[in-house]
């Protein structure tokens, strides 16, 4: 079998990857903090990991994938208190709205969804070993810490030479400054306004919720055990969020953590990362308002190298739109046909060939992208030159099947909304009226305004039908 060629963050190298076992990944991927819906940023970093379990598979292994749900943090509690709800109640319905995005952009469901607060034990369990390990410690505030100066390997991952080391400062915010490393919270003393939202829980330590970096560790390592292959996420989260896991997790069991790291990079509006305080998210809502499928958004985010920044624009969406549907269009045709040149064989298993060694290339997106447009293209050509090689277009099928399976570009059938279609019928009334009493002005002004809405009208025996440009 070919090499599945991957660039891990720990060597900073592109290396070859494969299984501990050599059959099943066992691969987290760190997922929402559910208190608002997620971004296309967050939705980038997504998409990247749906290409990386779907390349994983078509290389031959099972995946088994976790991915967590963040339900207890810092600004869930600020905004549970804010609309007098619980954290229950703030997250449950963001948790619904991300499975119904996620399978919007046809991201493939996880093997685990765990949510934070349902592994509260297992987080207890885990900051007891650390402490019996003298690697953390409760401090005056009651809240326990980790002594990064008592694990001397903290900073591989992000290489931290570049920063400033402030052992025994502390810090307690799920998310703190990048330039300083400072001890951080396993576990936090609850305070009056998490009592208030039910975001308290027992422990040795006295109430309290666990520290964001430490739900990671405890469900990763109690789902998929002590070493795992692969670990993912974006790069906002090398520091510190994953040396903060490497550090827990390492410490308690003395074993990796993670033999192989991914980072994707972000996704950007005008030069700028997308997130939710510089105040420049689109969503997944944003899309579908444009009626933009789900397989155009995909085939915008795989254009562009996961390690490389990428810029949204409406432009590229709308070039997205496009070039999907000539995907769906090739899909049609190769459905519908009864038989093809028998050159269609050898262009098919080049085509296949060549998006395989991309994908297990890192994950080179791009350049399978341009290996499956360069087949629809000479796929259309050789179509439309007829044949009845039978066997090659089978070959055809099945190599569209093994692309279209990873990539996942065909769009489905255009949604008519009902309130559009009730408006052109009632347009094609009117317009039948103003022929019936010879108005052909009326009838022409009609015809326009559909037209400039890309809706253009057909007379036929049958009456007037109309169809979208
Ligand atoms: P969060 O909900 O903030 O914990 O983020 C969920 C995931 O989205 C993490 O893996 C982040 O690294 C990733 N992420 C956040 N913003 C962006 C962005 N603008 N582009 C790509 N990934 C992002
Ligand atoms: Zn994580």
């Amino acid at each position: 079998m070919s090499e599945f060629l991957l660039y891990n963050t720990l060597s900073r190298q592109v290396e070859p990857f494969g299984p501990a076992d050599g059959v099943r990944v066992r691969m987290y991927t760190c997922g929402p903090t559910v208190y608002n819906p997620a971004h296309l940023g967050n939705f980038r970093t997504f998409l990247f990991e749906d290409l990386l379990r779907r390349s994983l598979a078509l290389r031959g292994w099972s995946v088994e994938q976790v991915m967590n749900l963040t339900d207890v943090d810092d600004k869930i509690i600020k905004r549970a208190n804010e609309r007098g709800l619980t954290i229950r109640e703030v997250t449950d319905p963001v948790v619904d709205i991300f499975h119904t995005h996620r399978t919007y952009l046809r991201i493939q469901p996880a093997e685990h969804y765990p949510r934070a607060t349902d592994y509260i034990a297992q987080m207890i369990t885990l900051v007891e070993r650390l402490i019996a390990k003298g690697v953390a410690y409760q401090a005056e505030d009651r809240s326990v810490y980790f002594a990064i100066d008592k694990f001397p390997e903290y900073g591989r991952l992000s290489r931290l030479d570049t920063r400033e080391i402030k052992a025994g400062a502390r810090v307690s915010q799920d998310e703190y400054t990048k330039d300083n490393a400072q001890d951080f919270a396993l576990w936090k003393a609850a305070k009056e306004e998490d009592e208030r939202v039910e975001a308290a829980w027992e422990s040795p330590w006295g109430r309290g919720r666990p520290g964001w970096h430490l739900e990671c560790s405890a469900m990763a390592m109690d789902i998929l055990g002590e070493t795992i292959d692969l670990h993912a996420g974006g790069v906002d989260l090398i520091f510190p969020h994953h040396e903060d896991e490497i550090a827990q997790s390492e410490a308690a069991t003395g074993r990796v953590f993670a033999r192989c790291w991914c980072h994707g990079e972000f996704l950007l509006v005008d030069s700028a990362k997308m997130a939710k305080r510089v105040g420049n998210v689109w969503g997944v809502a944003e899309l579908q308002e444009e009626g933009l499928d789900g397989a155009a958004a995909r085939h915008f985010m795989f254009g562009t190298h996961y390690r490389q920044q990428l810029n949204l624009s409406s432009d590229a969406l709308e070039a997205s739109r496009k070039a999907v549907r000539r995907v769906g269009d090739l899909a049609a045709r190769l459905a519908t046909a009864k038989g093809a040149p028998s050159a269609l064989s050898a262009v098919a298993v080049e085509a296949e060939a060549d998006v395989r060694a991309a994908l297990a290339n890192d994950l080179n997106a791009p350049q399978a992208l341009s290996a499956l447009f360069i087949f629809v293209n000479r796929a259309n050509a050789l179509l439309d030159q007829g044949g009845d090689d039978v066997a090659a277009l089978e070959r055809a099928r099945s190599a569209f099947a093994v692309i279209d399976g990873v990539l996942d570009l065909v769009p489905g059938p255009i949604a008519v909304d009902d309130a559009l279609a009730t408006r052109v019928a009632g347009l094609i009334e009117d317009r039948k009226a103003a022929r019936a009493r010879r108005d052909f002005g009326e009838s022409d002004r009609i015809r326009a305004e559909l037209a400039a809405e890309g809706i253009v009208l057909e007379d036929g025996p049958e009456g007037t039908t109309w169809k979208r440009t």
